[in-house]
């Protein structure tokens, strides 16, 4: 897959970063959605109210537990919706002016927000100073491994991405070792420059193309790099708290947070040189009993079809992967190639829209499957997939129209493109962040 950033300064060896693994607030999403009684709360608890709360684990019910629960509230308020001055999150979040301005002085101290000075003039009393999440401290260090790249990226806590280092470099069959030494050089690199701007990294999340444990750092099985059970955190080691996550993950994540169109409930399809899905639920990810659910992939489209990395046949990534897809449209694999199928497909070249009308038939008839099995809001093309839509959208509608037996599911096409997982990640961190400021302060 092309990426536009290019080159890195090498690094010099294996690095001592250090990893210890810690599941961000986000992803330990077993336990999100609970919430403690609220029973130190002077008023009662409205829906709106909720919403951030839903965000971040369980907490004990004590004062100590509220103080952290209302300081990740005044966060994401600032976050979602700042600038704001202390009497707009008061209102927001339905505390009193005393109490919102006790945990904004807390969170100013610790970096985390930022006075912009005063508002407007004020009516009575002291003008108001707006507040914002701050463009210096905490960053999210997010890393994608791809089959034909390294990608890390720096972005701040109100979302902007500060460094950004990209490699194009085959690693299909390389062994986890060398392979992250080379993404470690990278991300060395990147958080050199993030410091330079006065940010410092609260965690590296990293996106693979494979299974992931419940641990959250050990690749169980990445079948196009032919890595299996590789712990991650092993060449790793560094002090950031670490997280590794399927890609196909990250990029439903990362519509979930910053796409425009993405309801509460939908199926991620994305593709790389494999095809993965990520199923959203109520705003939180369905990851199934092991952690692997989403494997669009290896659905068999055609029993008896070629055979798959994976050890079955006729899988969806055998008609709708990257390579299957270059293969039917004659033309060699290698980076890059995505654009060069849209531009064929642009020009009018027949062979290569016939080759992604194909690829659309066999993705509408995996995702009959899973639409008719879950009956999500919309299912989102991602990644490769939403650069190609115009030509796979037709066949792919089409089949899924014809077989889904409700009345009907929207898709729509992201607009994040091929960043996704890599924005995935790094946005982890920093809802890590947001999530349990005190944690990081
Ligand atoms: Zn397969």
């Amino acid at each position: 897959m092309g990426r536009d950033g290019t080159e890195e300064r090498a690094g010099a060896g294996v690095p001592s970063l250090g990893v210890r693994s810690v599941r961000s607030a986000e992803l330990s999403d077993d336990r999100r959605g609970r919430r403690p009684d609220a029973s130190g709360s002077r008023r009662p608890v409205t829906p709106r109210e909720r919403e951030p709360d839903s965000r971040q684990g369980h907490l004990p019910d004590t004062q100590q537990g509220m103080r952290r629960r209302n300081l990740s509230r005044v966060m994401h308020t600032v976050a979602a919706h700042g600038p704001l001055s202390r009497a707009a999150v008061a209102s927001r979040i339905g505390l009193t002016r005393a109490a919102v301005s006790t945990l904004v002085d807390e969170l100013i101290r610790t970096g985390l927000l930022e006075e912009l000075g005063p508002e407007r003039p004020a009516r009575v009393g002291r003008p108001g100073s707006a507040l914002a999440v701050s463009a210096r401290g905490p960053a999210g260090i997010g890393a994608e491994v791809g089959v034909d790249h390294l990608a890390v990226c720096a972005v701040d806590l109100r979302g902007a991405v500060r460094a950004r280092a990209v490699r194009q470099v085959g690693n299909r069959g390389r062994a986890p070792e060398p392979v992250l030494a080379d993404l470690v050089s990278l991300v060395r690199q990147v958080i050199e420059e993030a410091e330079l701007e006065g940010l410092r990294p609260a965690g590296l999340a990293i996106a693979v193309p494979g299974l992931v444990a419940r641990d959250t750092h050990t690749v169980v099985r990445a079948p196009n790099l032919d890595w299996h059970d590789a712990d991650l955190g092993t060449w790793l080691p560094t002090e950031l708290p670490l997280t590794v996550d399927n890609e196909a993950n990250f990029g439903a994540l990362a519509e979930l947070w910053l796409g425009d169109t993405a309801p509460a409930d939908f199926l991620h399809v994305s593709a790389e040189i494999g095809i993965g899905a990520a199923l959203v639920v109520d705003g939180r990810l369905l990851r199934g009993s092991r952690g692997f659910a989403g494997e669009l992939g290896h659905v068999p489209v055609w029993p008896e079809g070629p055979e798959c990395a994976c050890g079955g046949r006729g899988c969806l990534e055998q008609y709708a992967g990257e390579e299957a897809v270059l293969r039917a449209a004659g033309l060699p694999p290698g980076a890059g190639r995505v654009a060069v199928l849209a531009e064929r497909a642009a020009a009018g070249d027949e062979r290569v829209r016939a080759a992604l009308r194909d690829a659309g038939a066999a993705l509408g008839i995996a995702l009959t499957g899973a639409v008719n099995l879950l009956d999500p809001r919309a299912v989102v093309l991602g990644g490769a997939l939403s650069r190609l839509a115009p030509w796979l959208l037709p066949s792919l509608e089409g089949e899924l129209g014809r077989r889904i037996t409700g009345p009907g599911c929207d898709v729509v096409v992201s607009g994040i493109g091929s960043d996704g997982p890599l924005l995935g990640a790094a946005h982890a961190v920093v809802r890590a962040v947001l999530d349990d400021p005190a944690g990081v302060a």
